[in-house]
């Protein structure tokens, strides 16, 4: 059987590499994206070692145009058509509205939902001439339900699922579903940020009491990527049982 081809952004640590490495162990050949190459290149290498799978590294900012649309240019070009895209690429920002400048605002829009909109178009003008195929985008919990000091983040992950909910919609005539998981507090370098006492706050408030671990994320991914294509629109949340 064919390989199935798949592009996760955002993929050199933290969930990304985790849904990467999932993904992989079933079979994929992959296409791994993150600004900075050099870890980008080294885990593209463990992958394709540990794996016996191809893994591409595409270095570049995913909220820039030019970037996207060569990049799937390249993954078509070296590896096929893209059967599944996992939008994971983001970034945090905690700290009152009234101290947000303009140009923060920008930069987590870009990189949150500006680059979901991009992957997503240049990636469905492949999967429409196919008639199938798979988005996956990563959310939060701040999307659904906002985070006092978390304006930006939670403004584009709100819309993040309203994206993918639209997409879902549009894209399902040509057998396309699109689906979204909104993570709760998830063990990455997002959340080094926290001290072990805002920590232990934090995991007290989760039902689960604890957070939740990239793999966790990886396997509902999975999940949606093998899901019956009846399965479309939906925001999963993952959140420990937490919002
Ligand atoms: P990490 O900070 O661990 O990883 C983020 C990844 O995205 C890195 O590979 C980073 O690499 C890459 N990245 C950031 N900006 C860009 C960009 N402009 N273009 C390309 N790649 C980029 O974060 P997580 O793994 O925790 O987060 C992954 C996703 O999950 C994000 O969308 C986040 O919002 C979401 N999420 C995470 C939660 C958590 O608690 N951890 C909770 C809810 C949602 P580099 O810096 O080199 O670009």
């Amino acid at each position: 059987m064919t390989p199935k081809i798949a592009f996760i952004t955002g993929a050199s640590r933290g969930i990304g590499a985790a849904v990467a490495e999932r993904l992989a162990q079933v079979g994929y050949h992959l296409a791994i994206n993150s600004r900075s190459e050099e870890p980008l290149n080294k885990k593209a290498k463990e992958l394709s070692e540990t794996y016996h799978t191809v893994c591409l590294a595409l270095p570049g900012d995913v909220g820039e145009e030019a970037f996207v649309k060569a990049a799937f240019y390249k993954i078509k070009q070296q590896l096929g058509p893209v059967d599944l895209l996992v939008n994971n690429a983001g970034i945090s920002h905690i700290g009152l509205m009234t101290d947000l400048t303009l140009a923060d605002w920008n930069r987590i829009l870009a990189t949150n939902l500006t680059s979901v909109f991009l992957c997503s178009k240049y990636c469905a003008n492949q999967m429409i001439l196919r008639k199938k195929g798979k988005i996956i985008n990563i959310s939060s919990v701040w999307g659904n339900v906002g985070a006092s000091c978390e304006a930006a983040y939670s403004a584009s992950k709100g819309g993040v699922n309203a994206l993918t909910k639209a997409l879902a919609k549009e894209l399902a005539p040509s057998n396309i579903q699109v689906n979204a998981v909104a993570c709760g507090t998830i063990d990455t370098d997002m959340n080094r940020c926290f001290d072990e006492g805002e920590r232990c706050a934090l995991e007290e408030e989760i039902p689960c009491g604890r957070f939740g671990s990239p793999q966790e994320v990886a396997e509902v991914v999975l999940s949606l990527a093998e899901a019956p294509a009846y399965l479309t629109g939906q925001v999963i949340t993952l959140d420990g049982g937490w919002t």
